[in-house]
C-alpha cells in the first residue's frame, strides 16, 4: 500500500515566528500516520529543522540548483539543502516553469541530482487552462514526465513523488473536480507502467496540487490513484492544514 503524502508549500511567505508558532500548533494537534511536513522558503529551512527535530515532519525546499557549486549567483545546491537537514524539494513547480523559465532539461537535471543525493523529489506537472480546453491535458503532462524521466534508472524512480498540478487551479480556489484529478492521476501512473512497468507504476506516489482545502481534501484523498496533496494557500493556515492532514491521515487506517 502506498502511504499518503500531504506536503505544503508556503512560497514566498512567513517569517520565523509565523513557522515557529505554526508549526507548535499544527504538532500539538495533529494525530496522523500521514507522511507529512513543509516546503518553506531557503530562509525558514533551518527553523523548520530545529522545530522539527525528532519527529517524522518532512523538511522541504521548493528548489535547488542541478550543479554542486560554483558561479551561480543567488542559486542554492542540493548540499547546501542537506547541510541544513533538508530531506524533500520541489522541483518543476509551475510557478517556477512559467515565471523563471525553467525549462524540463533543467526539472530532469535538477531531478537527477536531488535522487542522487539522497533528497526526496516532488516532481510537478500539470497544464495550462488553454491547453486543458483544447483537450491536451494528457499529452502536455506526458511530455513534461517523459522529459523529468531521461536517464533515470528504474530502481530510483519510485523515490519521486509526482503532484500533477493542474496550472488554472494553482491559487485560484477552483479545484479540478475528483474526477478529473483522478483521471488525470490515473493517466500518469499508466504513463510510468509503459515506461518502468506495471511493479514501479504501482508503487510511485501521485499527489493532487491546486486549491486543495478542508472542503475538498476528503473526496480527493478518496480517489484510488490519489496518495496526498501538495496544497499551497491552505498549508499557511494551521487549522486547515492539520484538518488536511488528520484527514489525509485516515488513508491511511
Ligand atoms: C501549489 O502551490 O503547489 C498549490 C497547489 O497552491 P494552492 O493550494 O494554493 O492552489
Amino acid at each position: 500500500m502506498r502511504k499518503a503524502i500531504i506536503m505544503g508549500n508556503w512560497k514566498m511567505n512567513g517569517s520565523i515566528d509565523d513557522l515557529k508558532n505554526f508549526v507548535q500548533k499544527v504538532q500539538k494537534s495533529s494525530n496522523t500516520q500521514i507522511e507529512y511536513g513543509l516546503c518553506v522558503p531557503y530562509t525558514l529551512l533551518s527553523t523548520l529543522k530545529d522545530e522539527t527535530k525528532g519527529t517524522l515532519f518532512r523538511v522541504g525546499a521548493q528548489n535547488m540548483h542541478f550543479e554542486d557549486k560554483g558561479a551561480f549567483t543567488g542559486e542554492i545546491s542540493s548540499d547546501m539543502l542537506l547541510d541544513l537537514g533538508v530531506d524533500t524539494v520541489i522541483i518543476g513547480h509551475s510557478e517556477r516553469r512559467a515565471m523563471f523559465n525553467e525549462s524540463d532539461e533543467a526539472v530532469n537535471l535538477k531531478l537527477i541530482k536531488a535522487i542522487s543525493k539522497g533528497l526526496m523529489p516532488i516532481l510537478c506537472v500539470g497544464e495550462t487552462l488553454e491547453e486543458r480546453q483544447e483537450n491536451k491535458a494528457k499529452e502536455i503532462c506526458k511530455n513534461q514526465l517523459i522529459k523529468a524521466f531521461e536517464n533515470i534508472d528504474s530502481s530510483d524512480v519510485e523515490k519521486i513523488v509526482i503532484a500533477y498540478e493542474p496550472i488554472w487551479a494553482i491559487g485560484t480556489g477552483k479545484s479540478a473536480s475528483s474526477k478529473d484529478a483522478e483521471e488525470m492521476a490515473s493517466y500518469i501512473r499508466s504513463v510510468v507502467k509503459d515506461k518502468y512497468g506495471l511493479d514501479i507504476s504501482e508503487k510511485i506516489r501521485i499527489q493532487y496540487g491546486g486549491s486543495v482545502k478542508p472542503s475538498n481534501v476528503e473526496e480527493i484523498m478518496s480517489m484510488p490513484n490519489i496518495d496526498g496533496a501538495l496544497v499551497g494557500g491552505a498549508s499557511l493556515k494551521e487549522d486547515d492544514f492539520t484538518y488536511l492532514i488528520n484527514q489525509g491521515g485516515l488513508k491511511c487506517q
